[in-house]
């Protein structure tokens, strides 16, 4: 198989010329392919070990064109931190077209692939840090099954690249059914052009959302669709302790999708006020703040269909989804998180309890759930090292007394709590200490490192005993790790 090879459309260039701007990658200077997904490249049908053929890596690094790619870049515009930020766009990303696969089309796009017309005053580049970190982000999420937009290929360049300090270029080549956002509708709402607006939100349903129907209502039936699964999805996110660090509305997936992978982080010693990026100084993507600021942004999609809806009170009923939908998915979420197999009353309390033991003693988040699967409820000698997650032991031991009463009282058996929470709470997360480990080998020229923690991230419940060392807590070093905007 060559590139040209490649059974590529482009179904979204079938849209009007408004909607983006067609134009080809700049080359990257002496590429070098860094890494890729199998699993993704399954997902579309091609065989990982080709891409690293010198065809596939002048495609992913944007420099030769496929014969059948029409490549875009396509327009929109979003709220940044909450303030209205107008015209954005694809700034450094190339959508190449789409690939046929058994759930439907998947589009496949470069980011980091030069200059557009909506790069304002940005470089059209990707360093490496920042592309490793997506990369393996989006596969590591994939593999804990929230959805995600998909990483294929990451490729590499000596080409400097200025950020705080002279980084190297990058691209990632990013897989998603498609690639439009909340700020794809509130660009054309802000200008006030509805034809547009609704021939985007046709071309969305109709390509995603047939079962919507063909009626006048589909567009309060979208907005409603869209908001249940961003609350679902955000429930996600909380149960596994992922932060976006930046949910700006050009950062949400209309497919309610986990996209755009920048200063995210992962909960370690758990704080519902942690702040991953440390460009967001009032904390408003906090842990905690990821709830009401889904709903937030639900109300701008929705303040940005409203004249297709129509009527105000239609979106609002639309909107009323979130909490119910965020709470149920949570709810059920933790339930699976604490190996309870039934509702009770008292619940509520006993998940605020936990939470709270977490945050004062700054238990690991991800080692405390998964510790507290291999508890057994007539053996609280056994506890030792979940015990050990917490500074304050007698306080454990009060919570652990309830935890146990808990556990009889639907007569949960070891064996089985344990098999169902080894598959509800991952050993392998990204920590930013594995990724930084990996990113400054491979700002060495070894990219060793990147492969092996996507291996390890592809299996996050599996045991992996031989790869103990990465479910480890993170060094001292570590705690001087800051991420921010800066990619
Ligand atoms: P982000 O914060 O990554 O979601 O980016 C916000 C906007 O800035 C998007 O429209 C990006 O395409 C654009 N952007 C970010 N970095 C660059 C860059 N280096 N060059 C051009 N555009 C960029
Ligand atoms: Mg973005
Ligand atoms: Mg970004």
């Amino acid at each position: 198989m060559t590139a040209d090879d490649l059974p590529l459309r482009n179904s979204f260039a079938q849209l009007p010329p408004a909607f983006y701007t067609r134009l080809i990658p700049t080359p990257l200077p002496a590429p070098y392919f860094v890494a890729a997904s199998g699993p993704a490249a399954a997902l579309v049908g091609l065989d990982v070990r080709e891409l690293e053929n010198d065809d596939f890596l002048a495609l992913f690094s944007g420099n030769r064109v496929a014969a059948r790619s029409e490549p875009l870049a396509a327009v929109y515009s979003g709220h940044q931190f909450g303030v209205w930020a107008g015209q954005l766009g694809d700034g450094r990303a190339i959508l190449l077209g789409d690939l046929a696969t058994a759930n439907g089309p998947m589009e496949l796009q470069l980011k980091g692939s030069g200059k557009t017309p909506y790069s304002r005053m940005g470089d059209g580049r990707a360093v490496l840090r920042s592309s490793i970190r997506e990369f393996l982000c989006s596969e590591a999420m994939a593999a804990l099954g929230i959805p995600t937009t998909r990483a294929l290929v990451l490729t590499g360049s000596n080409q400097p690249v200025i950020r705080e300090t002279i980084e190297t270029a990058s691209v990632v080549t990013r897989m998603s059914p498609s690639f439009v956002r909340f700020g794809s509708f509130e660009h054309w709402h802000s200008r006030n052009k509805p034809d547009e607006l609704r021939v985007l939100a046709d071309y969305v349903i109709d390509n995603f959302y047939p079962e919507l129907g063909t009626g006048p209502e589909r567009y309060a039936k979208l907005l409603r669709e869209v908001t249940q699964r961003t609350a679902q999805l955000i429930a996600q996110w909380q149960a596994v302790g992922f932060m976006h660090g930046v949910m700006n509305t050009d950062n949400m997936s209309i497919l309610g999708l986990t996209l755009d992978y920048g200063p995210f982080g992962f909960m370690e010693a758990f704080d519902p006020d942690h702040i991953c990026n440390h460009t967001d100084s009032h904390g408003r993507y906090s842990y905690a703040n990821q709830p009401p600021v889904g709903h937030w942004n639900c109300y701008a999609l929705a303040n940005a269909l409203l004249p297709l809806i129509g009527k105000v009170e239609d979106a609002q009923q639309a909107l009323d989804v979130y909490q119910p939908a965020f709470t149920k998915k949570i709810d059920e979420l933790l339930h699976a998180k604490l190996g309870l197999a039934t509702n009770e009353e008292g619940d509520r309390e006993l998940l605020d309890e936990t939470f709270k033991l977490m945050q004062d003693n700054h238990a690991d988040f991800t080692l405390f759930f998964r510790r507290l699967g291999a508890l057994q409820v007539d053996a609280p000698e056994h506890d030792a090292p979940l015990r050990d997650l917490f500074i304050d032991r007698a306080g454990f031991d009060a919570w652990a007394v309830r935890y146990r009463e808990r556990l009889r009282r639907e007569h949960s058996v070891d064996t089985v709590r344990r098999e169902h929470m080894m598959r509800t709470n991952p050993k392998y997360i990204l920590r930013n200490y594995l990724a930084q480990v990996a990113i400054e080998r491979a700002q060495n020229d070894d990219f060793s490192e990147v492969r092996k923690l996507l291996s390890v991230l592809e299996h996050p419940y599996d045991d992996q005993p031989e790869n103990d060392a990465y479910a480890a807590l993170p060094p001292d070093w570590a705690s001087h790790l800051e991420v921010s905007c800066s990619s």
